[in-house]
Parts: C-alpha cells; sequence; structure tokens
C-alpha cells in the first residue's frame, strides 16, 4: 500500500500518519494548506515524492527548506490535485475539511486508487457525483468517519440485497447537551471547542456542537449504504463508545464498540477486510460501567432537522446546506456572528433557487457560490 494523504496536517492527517507509521506504509504525496513546519517534519520522516501547500508563501518557504532533499514541492489546489493523482500512489486517504476535499476524491477516482474517505463534505455535497464515477472506475469508497466506519462493520456478513431495515447513528450530543436555546445565546467559540469524547479540528467540533456534524453524518449514511433518509435514527450516546449500529429485516441489531479513537477507523479503511493490531487502546466494559442514550434535542439543535430535510429534497439541496454550514461556521468561529445565528443562515440559504443542473460538478460549486453569498448577505456581508 502506497498512500497519498491530503489533509495531513491535520487531526486526521496525523493520525493517518501514526497507523502509517505501526504497519510501516509508505507515502506517496502529502498535501495541506499551509503548516510549513509540521509538513516539513512530515517529509523528513515519511519521504514522499512531492508535498503540496495550497498557501503559496508556505509553499515557498517548505520548497527552500526541503532544498536538500529529492522532494517536489507543489502550490495551489492544482498541487493537491496533482498529489491526488500522482502516479506513485494506490490508496487516496482524503483528511481535507470542506467542500475543498471534492475535486481531489474526484482525480483520485480518475487514477483508480482506492479512496478512504474522512472528508465527508464530498459525500453530502457530491456524493452521487463520486458513486457514479466510482462505479465507473471499479473504485472502492471506504468511510473512514467513526460511525460509517461502524455501519460498514457491521455489514460484513450481511447478505448482499442488504435488507437493512434502519441505520442507528450515534452522536455524543457535543459539549452543549442539555442546554436550552437560551442558555446557547451567548456560547462562545471557546466553549463549542471543548468537545467532551474527541479532540478535533476546528470546524468539526463546532459542527459537533450545533449537531450539524450529524446532519452531515445522516446525508453521508444516506448516500453510502443507500437507505432513505427516514430509516436513520439518531441517538446520542454520551459515552461514544457504540459508534452505530445497524438494524436488520429481523429486528436483530448489530453494533460496533470502542474507545474514541479515530486511529481504528482510520486503519480499517487502509486494510479492510483484514483486521491488525492497532494503537488504539482495549475498551474496559467495567471501567466504563454503563452505557447511556438519550433522543437527539432538534429544537433547541436544529441543524439536524434541516440536513434530514435537505436529504429528503435531495438533488443539489445537501450541498447547499453544506456550504451555508461552512459559511456560518467560519463567521461563527471568527467571533461574527452568534451560535444561534448558525441554523438560521442556513435556513436562509436553503431558500435560494438552486442550478436546474443536478448532476454536474459546476453545479455543485455553482451552489456553494450561492450558499455563501446567502449567508453574507443574510448578515449584512459580502464575500
Ligand atoms: P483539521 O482542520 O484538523 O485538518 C484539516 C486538514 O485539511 C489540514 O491538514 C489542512 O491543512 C487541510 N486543508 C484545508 N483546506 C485544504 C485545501 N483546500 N486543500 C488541501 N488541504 C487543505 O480537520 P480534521 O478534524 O482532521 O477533519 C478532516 C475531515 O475529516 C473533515 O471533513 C472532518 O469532518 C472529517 N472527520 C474528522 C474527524 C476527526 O476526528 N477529526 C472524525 C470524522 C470525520
Ligand atoms: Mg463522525
Amino acid at each position: 500500500m502506497i498512500i497519498d494523504l491530503a489533509g495531513s496536517t491535520g487531526s486526521i492527517g496525523v493520525q493517518t500518519l501514526d497507523v502509517a507509521r505501526r504497519h510501516g506504509y509508505k507515502i506517496a504525496t502529502l498535501s495541506a494548506y499551509s503548516n510549513v513546519d509540521l509538513i516539513e517534519r512530515q517529509a523528513r520522516e515519511f519521504r514522499p515524492a512531492a508535498v503540496a501547500l495550497i498557501d503559496e508563501t508556505a509553499a515557498r518557504e517548505l520548497s527552500a527548506r526541503l532544498a536538500d532533499t529529492d522532494i517536489r514541492v507543489l502550490v495551489g489546489s492544482e498541487g493537491v490535485l496533482e498529489c491526488a493523482g500522482s502516479p506513485g500512489g494506490d490508496t487516496f486517504v482524503n483528511a481535507i475539511v470542506g467542500l475543498a476535499g471534492f475535486r481531489p476524491t474526484l482525480e483520485a477516482i480518475g487514477a483508480g486508487k482506492k479512496i478512504c474517505l474522512a472528508n465527508k463534505e464530498t459525500m453530502v455535497a457530491g456524493g452521487e457525483i463520486v458513486k457514479k464515477r466510482a462505479k465507473e472506475r471499479g473504485v472502492k469508497i471506504l468511510p473512514i468517519d467513526s460511525e460509517h466506519s461502524a455501519i460498514f462493520q457491521c455489514l460484513q456478513g450481511a447478505p448482499p440485497d442488504g435488507r437493512i431495515k434502519r441505520i442507528i447513528l450515534t452522536a455524543s450530543g457535543g459539549p452543549f447537551f442539555g442546554k436550552t436555546k437560551n442558555e446557547l445565546e451567548n456560547v462562545t467559540v471557546e466553549d463549542a471547542l471543548k468537545h467532551p469524547n474527541w479532540s478535533m479540528g476546528a470546524k468539526i467540533t463546532v459542527d459537533s456542537a450545533t449537531m450539524f456534524n450529524k446532519g452531515l453524518e445522516l446525508i453521508e449514511a444516506v448516500r453510502l449504504f443507500d437507505v432513505s433518509p427516514d430509516a436513520v435514527t439518531v441517538v446520542v450516546q454520551r459515552e461514544s463508545v457504540l459508534h452505530s449500529a445497524v438494524e436488520f429485516e429481523d429486528n436483530s441489531i448489530i453494533a460496533q464498540l470502542g474507545v474514541p479513537d479515530m486511529r481504528l477507523p482510520i486503519q480499517y479503511a487502509l486494510t479492510w477486510p483484514d483486521r491488525f493490531d492497532c494503537p488504539t487502546p482495549e475498551l474496559d466494559f467495567f471501567a466504563l460501567g454503563r452505557l447511556t442514550f438519550y433522543p437527539p434535542d432538534e429544537e433547541n439543535f436544529p441543524c439536524l432537522g434541516i440536513c434530514r430535510e435537505a436529504a429528503r429534497l435531495g438533488g443539489l439541496y445537501p450541498a447547499c446546506a453544506n456550504s451555508a454550514n461552512e459559511e456560518a461556521n467560519r463567521l461563527f468561529r471568527e467571533g461574527r456572528v452568534k451560535f444561534n445565528d448558525i441554523p438560521a443562515l442556513i435556513g436562509r440559504a436553503m431558500e435560494s433557487d438552486l442550478p436546474a443542473d443536478e448532476t454536474s460538478v459546476e453545479a455543485v460549486f455553482e451552489t456553494d457560490r450561492l450558499a455563501r453569498s446567502a449567508v453574507l448577505s443574510a448578515c449584512g456581508l459580502t464575500a
């Protein structure tokens, strides 16, 4: 296995390299946005043929620092695409955050690579296109998102025609579990970034606080496992130990459990259908004591309902919800809108007139532009 890793400096990227280090997997390319110090260290350790950074100044600095090596340094989104399609790799791990991961996934599919997908925004915004191209190219898509890895694991050995009655998608509830809209009115970015169970990048941590993350995952599950949105039940599982489950026709439920540690789903995507020893610690049932479940609170956290509706509407609505959220999430992290504004802003964007052509890559990016400008104009800002 030779890996092209996009988003190598982020939370999933670093954990992917942990797994690669343990098993001696080779790295063909690394790419990221701008973290020169970290990608330089990663490049010196894993010796890829090429590395790419989106940020031009950072790429120039990296090029100077790696001048004593034969590692090529590429620049910008073209550089990231070149890495995704590099002739040296056979497995593409997409750990980029946001819709920026869409084109690299298509590029890697075009090059015939196995796709290990952490970048859920790609499946939400362009899932039908990704699935179609992967099928045409005979490429496998393996989920890294822990819930989808769990569902995928629960389906191993299930009959090929599925007979999935229901997917039980678990959620931690995030840092604001149990709070009312009133109590959420003045929460800060710092509060939102304190996730109880997982240490992740800033965007997904805020998405977990609003529960938009669970909405994205509901759509991701619909796309990956070909089920209707109404066949996905979200259940809050406070300890994040039961990572999701599948209920079959006969009401038998198969669930996957483990400690919350992304290295397990990352490794399973890389090694499927094999299993090997993993850096993730064992689950200690007696130390855990019990598992607690609650229904999701959709009144105080409306983002999940918005995504369920987008999934029901289909077409470009999931792409619209995703892009509106990327923008609203960013504005919240920059201190420019309040926490409770996020669902309202996404709701406004969902009223946009979306492109009639629902099947092209260009239409996804046109929807992205429309959704982001709807969010900005709803707060009196411009792009
Ligand atoms: P992060 O913010 O920690 O890392 C994002 C990475 O993407 C960084 O390396 C950054 O440099 C890079 N990046 C950003 N824009 C880019 C661009 N245009 N081109 C190339 N690289 C770019 O995020 P994360 O928490 O690692 O999450 C990554 C993805 O995995 C997200 O889609 C997230 O939803 C998903 N995910 C993460 C976790 C987790 O535990 N962190 C769990 C499940 C799914
Ligand atoms: Mg998840």
